[in-house]
């Protein structure tokens, strides 16, 4: 979309991209080579009556001896419940990791390579389809959620003319949720979330303090041995690679370097600047974000409760600026120069903002991977792993709560480990289509809102009583006709989000056709004042194929080929 339910959070920021967790009570050093682990093989835990837990890892001579994998019965039984392991430790990892650890007939893992979790971080943006997803499944969860909770979805959000300092386009977030009797979109400490989640796990789930580096199959039978940086080796019958934009998981699964060129991840052309204040803004209550347009960058103020207040600032830059750009008298300063004659709203937040409380990240993502493998037999990809997305939509950690629901779902549906693969295999059919459209939307807004937009066109009345064409270039033209546009394109964007969370069968083809439509209309006027069509018509074109099997037929479509084949015509057609 164009923008803007967009919550860009700085511990999104750090988290995702770097990894940083939070402190958990309950999470457990893991001891690679422990005394106890390494002496235990699998025939002696067979003796006991259970299988080996994935916690139970060999040591570095074990795995150089290229270990047998231990024998497992296929049948699943609270005796010899499925050893689900979880690699990352993130929202989506501990999503799926608390809810799976509430079934008998699962044995969970979590193996988490930051040492400890470190209170740290800003809000996230949970939207109504994510909520949604938490109160269905865990309402203990929500019920903790709710009490930190800060709604943004009942109250005014919308695009600000950032220069002049008037409402350019409002969206409504709240009745699309209140039909539905789904619960509003807001916000939540990051850290509080991951507390909720950790506090909620059994003792000794998380190991924390070494990082997955791959993993191997068993080509005999069942199961799944997943290498350690340390060396160690866990089995487990499912490994869910739930470990981020730099997933070490997917690298095994596609043969791929975990970063650089051939990684899949692509830097998308933008930097974030991200500050978090106690703010005493002048709509508190009142206003839920403000996204400010304008030529070339736009600035966002999201209210996070409690008086407190994050602003985001995204500028098209090469990657690697904070190094290259000069910021003498430090970053407020310098975002004052960049943002000049633009709101005094920004320059007020942006003045009161001390530079501890300022962070800078350059802004990766990947494009749909509807080409791209996400299982590999009893392994796959959940979140970030495998469809990291620009945060404009807020929607990066919900996409990966749903990944999280859906998986849970399939394997509940296991009767015995043969299963594992076909319900891996559901799970990426049923979420395919659907992320790669909110991964596509997300790019999609970036680009556009960036490239495209500018102050609007406008005639106003001149000193002298005459009349006078404010910007009547190209962009803003375009960014004035968009005006009546924008609000339907948001309200169909929203029925899309908030009615396919289940993820069942096809996209809704009502929602999913009107937000194409709108994309190709805003795409073909935007781009003139791009300049470049393919600029713009690609990635946005991969995300609108994200949906395209509603384009050719309404058939829900499990394989890339019908998505491949229309990309190929519709671009070879620029
Ligand atoms: C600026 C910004 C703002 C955002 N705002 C929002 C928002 O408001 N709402 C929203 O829904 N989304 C938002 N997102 C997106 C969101 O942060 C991510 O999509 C989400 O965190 C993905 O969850 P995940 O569990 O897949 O991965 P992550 O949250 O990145 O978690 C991955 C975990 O795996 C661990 N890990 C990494 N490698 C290994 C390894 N090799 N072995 C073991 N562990 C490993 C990491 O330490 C980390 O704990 C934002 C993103 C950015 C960049």
């Amino acid at each position: 979309m164009i923008c803007c339910n967009c919550l860009f959070s700085l511990a999104a920021l750090l988290a995702a991209q770097q990894g940083s967790a939070f402190t958990p009570s309950s999470s457990t050093p893991l001891v690679p080579g422990s005394a106890a682990a390494a002496a235990l093989s699998p025939t002696i835990l067979r003796v006991s009556g259970t299988l080996p837990s994935p916690g139970d890892f060999a040591n570095d001579d074990d795995t150089k001896q290229e270990k047998e994998f231990t024998p497992v019965p296929a049948e699943i039984t609270t005796e010899n419940p499925l050893r689900v392991i979880v690699a990352g430790a993130g929202v989506g990892g501990l999503a799926l990791a608390r809810q799976l650890s509430k079934n008998p007939l699962m044995d969970v893992t979590v193996l988490e390579r930051t040492d400890e979790f470190k209170r740290f971080g800003g809000p996230i943006q949970l939207a109504s389809n994510a909520l949604e997803i938490l109160k269905v499944m865990d309402e203990p969860t929500f019920d903790k959620v709710m009490e930190k909770f800060t709604f943004t979805g009942d109250k005014e959000n919308g695009i600000k003319d950032g220069i002049r300092d008037e409402w350019y386009a409002k969206f409504d977030l709240e009745s699309p949720a209140k039909i539905r009797n789904m619960p509003y979109t807001g916000v939540i400490e990051r850290p509080d979330l991951q507390n909720i989640y950790l506090e909620s796990l059994p003792k000794g789930i998380v190991r924390n303090g070494d990082k997955v580096v791959g993993y191997e199959r068993n080509p005999k039978g069942h199961g799944v041995r997943v290498k350690m940086n340390s060396g160690a080796a866990i089995e487990g019958d499912v490994l869910i690679g739930a470990d981020g934009i730099w997933s070490a998981v997917r690298a095994e699964m596609r043969k791929e370097p975990v970063r650089g060129d051939d990684s899949g991840v692509t830097y998308s052309g933008y930097t974030v600047f991200a500050g978090e204040l106690d703010y005493d803004s002048f709509d508190n209550g009142k206003v839920g974000y403000k996204v400010y347009i304008g030529p070339g960058q736009y600035f966002v103020i999201t209210d996070i409760g409690n008086g407190r207040y994050q602003w985001y600032a995204f500028l098209a830059r090469e990657p690697g600026s904070a190094e290259t750009e000069e910021m003498p008298d430090g970053k407020s300063t310098y975002l004052q120069s960049i943002f000049n004659g633009w709101s005094k709203d920004v320059h007020h937040i942006l003045k009161a903002t001390q530079e501890h409380e300022i962070e800078q990240r350059d802004l990766y993502d990947r494009p749909p991977s509807v080409r791209k493998t996400w299982t590999d037999g009893p392994v796959a990809l959940l979140g970030d792993a495998v469809h990291a997305m620009m945060p404009n939509l807020g929607q990066g950690g919900c996409q990966a709560i749903e990944d999280a629901y859906v998986i849970v779902q399939e394997l509940e549906n296991c009767k015995t480990r043969n299963d594992v693969s076909g319900a891996l295999s559901t799970y990426r059919n049923r979420r395919l289509m659907r992320s790669a459209a909110v991964q596509g939307l997300s790019r999609f807004a970036s680009d556009i809102i960036i490239r495209g937009f500018d102050t609007p066109a406008k005639i106003v009345k001149g000193e002298n009583g005459g009349i006078k064409f404010e910007n009547f270039n190209y962009a803003g033209i375009v960014t004035s006709i968009l005006r009546p546009i924008l609000p339907i394109f948001f309200t169909v964007q929203f029925h899309f989000l908030y009615d396919g969370w289940k993820n069942e069968g096809q996209i809704d083809a009502k929602s999913a056709a009107g937000l194409s439509l709108m994309s190709g209309l805003i795409v073909f006027l935007v781009s003139g004042s791009v300049g470049e069509v393919s600029l713009v018509l690609g990635p946005a074109l991969e995300g609108l194929l994200g949906t395209e099997g509603l384009l050719i037929g309404g058939e829900s479509v499990t394989s890339s080929e019908g998505a491949t084949s229309l990309f190929d015509t519709i671009s070879g057609l620029f």
